[in-house]
C-alpha cells in the first residue's frame, strides 16, 4: 500500500498497523500535504472550524518528582519556587472568566501543600464564579482524592502518559512507574472525568515505533484530549545534553493522531510554539483545535520553567485574550464561545 492509500484507510476509520503508521511518520516535506489536508478535513468534520481557548494557571512550582526532562524536578536547587495563595488563584480565575475564558486549567508540580481540602476549596470557589469548566493538571494522587475533586466540581483532568515505552517511562520517572500513570488515567475515567493524556516528541530513546504505540495508547484509553508537544532540553535536568524534539515530526504526529482519534481535542502545544511559532500556526491546519494561554501573574510565569522559555512583554489578561482571538481569526478560524467539553457522546447526557 502506498502512503496515500494508508491515509485513505485511516480516514475511513480502519485500524492501521504499526508499520503503516511509521510510513506516515516518515513522510517528507513534499509528500506530507496529503496527510495534512486529510487531517484538516477530519478536524472540520468532527470539531468544526472553531478553536477552543483555555486559560491555564500554573499555581505552584514545587514538585516532589524527579522527571528527567522537567525543569521543576525536585533536584533542581537553582530555581526559585513559588506557591500562589488560594485567594490569588481564585482572583486570577475570575479575571480570566471576565476576559472570556470558560475553561480554567489548574496546573502545578506535584505539590502536596495543596491538600485535598485546599484543592476542593479552590474548585468550589472557581465554579461559583460562573459557567466555568475546571481542568486539573496536578499529577498523581490516589483514587479517593480524585473522587473528592470530582465531587467538588472538577470537570476534567490532564495527566499525560509521556511515553508509551514502559522501560523508557520508568527510566525517566524514577519516583513512579508507567503502571501507576496508566492506573491514574483509568481511575479518572472511571470517576467520570473528561480525561486528557498525551506525550512528548523527541525524548532520547524514542523511535517511530514508540510514537505509533503512543497514538495507539491514546486510542485505547479513549481520551477526550491529547497534548502532543516536542521535548525541550532544560539545563537543570538529566536530559540537558540531548537535542530538542523535531517540530515537523510533531506536526505529522498531530495529523496522524487526528486521523486516528477523530473527535478528540488536540491542542497546538505551548512547547511547539516555543521552538517554532510558524509550525504552531500550521498545527491548526493539520489537526489542532485547542490553544492554552497562561494567565497567572508574570512574576510567577517567569519561574514556572518546565523548559526554557523567553520572557514576554507584560500585558493584561484581557489584552492577551484579545490578541489570541485576533490571531485565531487571522488564520481563518473562529473562536468557540462555549466551554469546549468533550466531543465524545457520553458527556452530553451530563450537560443536558
Ligand atoms: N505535574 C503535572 C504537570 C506536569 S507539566 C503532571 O505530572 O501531570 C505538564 C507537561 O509538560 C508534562 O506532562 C510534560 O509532557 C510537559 N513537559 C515537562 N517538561 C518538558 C520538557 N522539558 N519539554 C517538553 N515538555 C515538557
Amino acid at each position: 500500500m502506498n502512503y496515500k492509500e494508508i491515509i485513505d484507510k485511516a480516514a475511513l476509520g480502519e485500524v492501521l498497523s504499526q508499520d503503516e503508521m511509521v510510513i506516515l511518520l516518515k513522510l517528507n516535506e513534499n509528500e506530507v500535504s496529503y496527510l495534512f489536508n486529510e487531517a484538516k478535513e477530519i478536524t472540520e468534520e468532527y470539531c468544526g472550524n472553531k478553536v477552543q481557548i483555555r486559560a491555564i494557571i500554573e499555581f505552584s512550582s514545587f514538585c516532589r518528582c524527579a522527571c528527567a526532562y522537567c525543569g521543576l524536578n525536585s533536584y533542581n536547587c537553582n530555581i526559585k519556587r513559588y506557591r500562589m495563595p488560594l485567594e490569588e488563584i481564585i482572583n486570577t480565575a475570575r479575571e480570566a472568566y471576565i476576559a472570556g475564558y470558560k475553561t480554567i486549567v489548574l496546573q502545578s508540580g506535584e505539590d502536596l501543600w495543596y491538600t485535598k481540602e485546599k484543592i476542593c476549596y479552590l474548585i468550589k470557589q472557581i465554579k461559583s464564579i460562573g459557567d466555568i469548566a475546571i481542568t486539573l493538571s496536578i499529577g498523581e494522587r490516589d483514587f479517593e482524592e480524585y473522587k473528592a475533586f470530582k465531587e467538588a466540581g472538577a470537570d476534567r483532568f490532564l495527566i499525560k502518559h509521556e511515553t508509551a515505552d514502559e522501560d523508557l517511562y520508568n527510566r525517566l520517572h524514577p519516583h513512579s512507574s508507567f503502571k501507576n500513570r496508566i492506573k491514574c488515567l483509568k481511575n479518572l475515567k472511571e470517576l467520570g472525568y473528561q480525561v486528557g493524556s498525551g506525550f512528548m516528541i523527541g525524548l532520547p530513546g524514542q523511535s517511530y515505533e514508540t510514537i505509533a504505540k503512543d497514538i495507539m495508547l491514546l486510542k485505547e484509553l479513549q481520551v477526550d484530549m491529547a497534548g502532543i508537544g516536542p521535548f525541550i532540553p532544560h539545563p537543570e535536568t538529566k536530559l540537558k545534553k540531548y537535542k530538542k524534539g523535531d517540530t515537523f515530526l510533531t506536526l505529522k504526529v498531530l495529523a496522524l493522531s487526528r486521523l486516528i482519534l477523530k473527535n478528540t481535542h488536540l491542542p497546538a502545544t505551548t512547547s511547539l510554539g516555543v521552538i517554532n511559532s510558524t509550525h504552531k500556526g500550521i498545527a491548526f491546519s493539520c489537526g489542532a483545535n485547542v490553544i492554552m494561554q497562561k494567565v497567572e501573574p508574570y512574576k510567577y510565569r517567569r519561574l514556572y520553567e518546565i523548559y526554557p522559555n523567553k520572557a514576554k512583554e507584560e500585558k493584561t489578561i484581557k489584552q492577551e485574550r484579545k490578541e489570541l482571538e485576533d490571531y485565531i481569526l487571522n488564520i481563518d478560524k473562529k473562536i468557540s464561545l462555549n466551554r469546549g467539553d468533550s466531543f465524545k457522546k457520553k458527556y452530553f447526557k451530563f450537560m443536558k
